[in-house]
């Protein structure tokens, strides 16, 4: 094999009529018809000037030929570079500038702004619209439709991925052919993945979630897509009778549960509904059985790392867990000061090895030599205990560990109870700077129904079963909590918010 990536997930399909992807207009591109269509963007991009180990930044919309271009990267050789649509001007301007790309792909409405980007960076511009036009696309479709693969290695990179910087800025991750296709294959098996799924895919692919776990290992089975540009409610509930499984954050799973027509019947012939990338919570995990009979498999990754541990696929999916380690993934809980490992039951780091781990940040040595360990452990910055089956539970992010007068305070502890009070909806749990105690603990509270909850009764409640020293000092209303599009909690935005309460 010369390619493995892209021999394994694409090379396999190349005569294959049948269809790959359907999308929401009710047509579809088939297999061989997507492959031309990567190969002629290869073509483009060598005749661009590109060589294999070369990056392409890529800001597009959600589409077929958006996924094209990851293909073509891979046959070319390139690494692939997605970027948040979300991001602005200067912050595509830091990825590009940072990662050194050759060329930068954008939607036409961003051009004006992004050629001087592309210009101060050494990059070319081209564009590639969410509708499949754009100047890329035209240019390509003069070109053959057959492109001859690059020779790579497992040991290559395919793709630099940025973190989706929840704790800081956003780094990226190496990851090579290797550590992709390993997860690919792990998960495929776990999840027993086939050509007979047609998954239901609503997520974005500037992500590890949207692009690498559910794209990559529809590839490898060979099986189908529903590929919408977005998560669109009437859209999904439209399209879920031709669905075998559907990978989601857990706000696509609320979201579907607050809807009516979201209902046992429509759900019934599915085989799998996966959630991650943000905790799910249990409530959400009960609601959904009562509602539907499926359990939702949880499982825990990240942008450095791919999967690392999955709850089963048969056998009892446990809510408020991750499940256990994947095949060929060793996890394990150590002391966030000596780096021992921790006796069962213990709450501390979540280090992860094993093939699907990434070969370090881009440019960041001192990054990588703080969390890659040299035995291969990564320290991935989330802390967790197992339970006494195997089971890991997230208990947060090390960065929101709360310290306060000397003593450790997990928010999720908080938050559970918070969560389980009258009125609430759900809840976020912080520290924030405060003169005696070095931080203090403060909740955030979003209502349930039109009322504010009584935080009176609440702060009186949650007191008889907190420690004096975890009582949070203040709990405040908010109309949401702020959410970035992969649904997770942006902790750091409601820390600067609230840095001077207290000061
Ligand atoms: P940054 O590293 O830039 O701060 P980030 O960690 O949010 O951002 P991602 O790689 O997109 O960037 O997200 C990985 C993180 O998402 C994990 O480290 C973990 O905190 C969280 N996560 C993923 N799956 C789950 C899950 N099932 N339950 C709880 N948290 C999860
Ligand atoms: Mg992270």
């Amino acid at each position: 094999m010369t390619n493995p990536l892209y021999d394994t997930l694409f090379g396999q399909h190349h005569a294959k009529t049948s269809p790959f992807l359907h999308l929401p207009d009710g047509s579809s591109i088939s297999y061989a018809d997507f492959l031309g269509m990567a190969a002629q963007y290869a073509g483009l991009m060598t005749e661009l000037g590109l060589v294999a180990g070369d990056r392409l930044a890529v800001q597009i919309g959600k589409s077929p030929q958006a996924l094209a271009v990851y293909a073509a990267c891979a046959q070319a050789g390139v690494v692939f570079l997605p970027l948040n649509t979300a991001y602005t001007a200067g912050e595509v301007r830091y990825f590009v500038e940072n990662s050194g790309a050759r060329l930068l792909l954008c939607d036409h409405s961003n051009a004006d702004e992004l050629q001087s980007v592309a210009d101060s960076c050494g990059a070319v511009l081209e564009t590639l619209n969410s509708d499949g036009t754009g100047s890329f696309h035209v240019k390509a479709q003069a070109l053959p439709n057959r492109f001859e693969t690059v020779s790579r290695g497992e040991d290559d990179l395919a793709a630099f991925l940025y973190t989706s910087g929840t704790t800081g800025r956003s780094k990226g991750a190496m990851l090579t052919q290797g550590n992709l296709l390993s997860n690919a294959k792990t998960l495929t098996e776990e999840w027993q993945f086939t050509d007979k799924d047609v998954l239901l895919h609503a997520l974005p692919i500037f992500h590890t979630h949207g692009l690498f776990v559910a794209s990559n290992i529809t590839l490898l089975a060979g099986g189908q897509m529903i590929f919408l540009p977005k998560f669109d409610l009437d859209q999904v509930i439209a399209q879920l009778p031709s669905a075998t499984a559907m990978m989601g954050v857990p706000t696509f799973y609320t979201r579907l549960l607050g809807d009516a027509r979201f209902t046992k019947d429509l759900a019934q012939h599915m085989r799998l509904f996966v959630s991650g990338s943000a905790p799910l919570l249990s409530e959400t995990h009960i609601q959904f059985e009562e509602r539907t009979g499926h359990r939702i498999l949880e499982r825990y990754g990240m942008t450095e790392t791919n999967m690392n541990t999955s709850n089963p696929y048969s056998g009892e999916r446990r809510a408020g867990t991750v499940g256990f380690a994947l095949p060929g993934t060793e996890v394990k809980i150590t002391d966030s000061n000596t780096g021992e490992t921790l006796p069962q039951g213990e709450i501390g780091e979540i280090e992860v090895r094993g093939p699907n781990v990434f070969k370090g940040y881009w440019q960041m040595p001192e990054k990588t030599a703080e969390e890659l360990r040299e035995d291969g452990f990564f320290i991935t910055g989330d802390l967790g205990q197992f339970d006494s089956d195997g089971y890991l539970t997230i208990v947060g992010r090390n960065k929101d560990l709360i310290i306060s007068g000397g003593y450790n305070i997990y928010p999720k502890e908080i938050e559970l109870l918070l969560d389980d009070e009258d009125g609430v909806l759900e809840s976020a749990v912080i520290g924030v700077p405060h003169p005696d105690f070095g931080e203090t603990v403060v909740g955030i509270l979003v209502a349930s129904g039109d009322q504010d909850p009584d935080l009176v009764a609440i702060k009186a409640n949650i007191g008889k079963s907190l420690a004096r020293f975890k009582h949070p000092q203040r709990l405040i209303v908010l109309p949401e909590l702020p959410r970035n599009t992969m649904g997770k909690v942006q902790k750091k935005a409601l820390r600067d918010q609230y840095a001077d309460l207290f000061t």
